[in-house]
């Protein structure tokens, strides 16, 4: 890829991951041990909707010098047409208070909502010819499980109806393919806001267009947004200063993981593409504690 990222060296930080809490492929467990192994030592969980992963592991034992910040990534719906990636911004959250009862509250609300299409989509896919009922009872899932459309993919593939996660929304599931179910939840400002509240850092991930879309983003530093994700793993270079520029400019913690969920291949490999400055992790921290 022309522009690609050449990581100077392997990357300690990583403060964008999802496991099967919500729509990753490995187990919070797994997950930190493969990320600690490939020689992160900062790292965010940031689940869809949950914190149920970082108390699985703030409850184990974490590997040595290994910092977890309690994380989350809530996709949030926008009702204006601003003309964005399926009328979505994702709005990451990191270090809230775990024990914060109205957060936990308004993630539950977010869960039901994603239940809600998960159980829609199954149907919808049903009335197409695509049953994977079968599939989805296979899956073991927890009650405080974030579901997503990834899993669909996953059960669609199984199913033998898709080749590839990306060949199901492509063809399926996609916002303008025939499975495509609308879905329900807070929007970016609530997201924010939601976030905040509960003591927390409220990011805006992987926004590619930020450059082109400074009035999105003043909204969104209006509605208290406090940070940007910079250093996104499938960012080119490119992209990469240009998106750094806007979260100067703005005045914008700069934030960047690899938003690994597993199906591309082994954390090892997505962490050789992942170049996240170690003062990104030290700056977090800092506001987390500021
Ligand atoms: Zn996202
Ligand atoms: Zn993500």
């Amino acid at each position: 890829m022309e522009g690609a990222i050449v990581p100077p060296g392997p990357s300690t930080v990583d403060l964008h991951a999802h496991s099967t809490r919500s729509d990753g492929v490995l187990e919070p467990a797994a997950l930190v041990e493969a990320v600690s192994a490939a020689g992160v030592r900062t790292f965010s969980l940031t689940d869809h909707d949950t914190l149920a992963g970082y108390r699985e592991l703030i409850g184990a034992e974490l590997p040595a010098a290994f910092t977890l910040i309690p994380g989350v990534e809530i996709n949030a719906l926008v009702t204006r047409d601003l003309g964005l990636w399926e009328g979505e911004l994702h709005i990451l959250g990191f270090g809230m208070d775990p024990a914060d009862e109205a957060f936990e509250t308004a993630l539950v609300g977010q869960r039901d909502a994603r239940r809600t299409r998960f159980d829609r989509t199954v149907a919808l896919l049903r009335g197409l010819g695509m049953p994977i009922d079968a599939q989805v009872a296979a899956l073991e899932v927890g009650t405080d499980d974030a579901l997503g459309r990834p899993t669909i993919a996953r059960a669609l593939m199984a199913a033998g109806f898709a080749t590839t996660v990306e060949d199901a929304f492509s063809r399926i599931i996609g916002h303008g393919a025939p499975g495509y179910v609308r879905r329900e939840g807070l929007g970016p400002e609530e997201a924010i806001a939601t976030i905040a509240a509960a003591g927390g850092i409220p990011v805006l991930a992987h926004f590619r267009e930020a450059p082109t879309r400074l009035d999105v983003m003043r909204e969104l530093v209006e509605a208290g947004l406090r940070g940007l994700e910079v250093y996104y793993r499938t960012f080119d270079a490119t992209t990469v200063e240009a998106v750094g520029a806007v979260a100067r400019d703005l005045g914008l913690i700069a934030t960047g993981g690899s938003d690994y969920h597993g199906d591309l291949g082994s954390y090892a490999e997505a962490h050789a593409s992942l170049w996240v400055p170690p003062e990104v992790g030290a700056a977090l921290r800092g506001a987390m504690s500021g």
